[in-house]
């Protein structure tokens, strides 16, 4: 079974596994006695959907916030790229910490959201589906799980509401539990497709002018709503970011070619 953790816990989780009816008992507010520890000391990978909340909140181009508020880093051993949350430069504490709490709270990232709730991807060997489940991470400084307040994960979820969040990075989050279970099948180009994971995965402009560019056009046989949605809609774009990763990465045919078989658009 592959299994990827989506957000904190490399902390102290507690080894059952819960779904969304499991009750917890939990709260936070900005009058608890820890109020903002938690994010004093953040290690938070970014989902694609987190960066383009970030994008569209900071009002930067990709590249400007890439390099102000994100860290490379590699997500397996394949060099799977991944981008975490920038901290200062000489501690842990989160940018966009401010006396007040979190700064961009409407648009911060899944990560966040759920904490202290784990979300964790599964797909059992062999099986086309993944399946959703959750851990409870429990660090001491933080004082929300003494608070009088039972709530379902079902209604914890909709209260931070997550589920644009979940919604627009499942099939990114598909992609890697694949990547776990099967490997690529990408040969010698594994270079270039991982790059190719890191533009259409991270790097939302470059992706568009990519995909929109008068090469894939050619290659690509898709309709003109379609290449009007990747030029206006950026969740549209990235949903087709994924479709073109399965293509890059594991063959499948996933977006219709102009007369040629996938390996040789996967090449080009
Ligand atoms: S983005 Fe906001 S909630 Fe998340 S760690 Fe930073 S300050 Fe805290
Ligand atoms: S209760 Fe937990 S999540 Fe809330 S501010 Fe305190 S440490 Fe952070």
């Amino acid at each position: 079974m592959s299994e990827i953790e989506v957000n904190p816990p490399q902390r102290p989780v507690q080894p059952a596994q819960l779904t969304d009816e499991s009750v917890i008992q939990f709260r936070c507010h900005p009058d608890v006695a820890c109020f903002n520890k938690c994010c004093q000391q953040i290690d938070i990978t970014l989902t694609p959907y987190d960066l383009l909340r970030l994008k569209r909140r900071l009002d930067l181009t990709s590249q400007q916030l890439l390099a102000a508020y994100t860290v490379p880093f590699e997500m397996d051993s394949d060099g799977l790229p991944g981008v975490k949350l920038r901290t200062e430069d000489d501690s842990p504490r989160c940018l966009f910490l401010t006396d007040k709490g979190c700064g961009i709270y409407e648009d911060r990232p899944t990560a966040c959201r759920y904490y202290p709730v784990g979300l964790l991807s599964l797909r059992k060997t062999g099986s086309p589906v993944d399946e959703q489940s959750y851990a409870m991470v429990r660090e001491e400084h933080c004082l929300g799980h003494l608070e009088p307040r039972e709530i379902t994960i079902a209604d914890y979820r909709k209260e931070q509401e997550v589920e644009a969040y979940d919604v627009h990075s499942r099939g990114w989050r598909q992609l890697i539990l694949k990547k776990k279970s099967t490997g690529p099948k990408v040969g010698s180009h594994t270079a270039r497709s991982l790059q190719l994971f890191f533009l259409a995965s991270y790097n939302l402009d470059g992706f568009r002018s990519f995909a929109l560019s008068d090469g894939f056009r050619a290659a690509h046989d898709l309709d003109d709503a379609t290449w009007e949605s990747l030029r206006e809609d950026d969740e549209a774009l990235l949903e087709f970011g994924y479709r073109l990763l399965r293509q890059v990465l594991f063959g499948e045919d996933s977006i219709p070619l102009r007369g040629k078989p996938v390996e040789s658009a996967t090449e080009e």
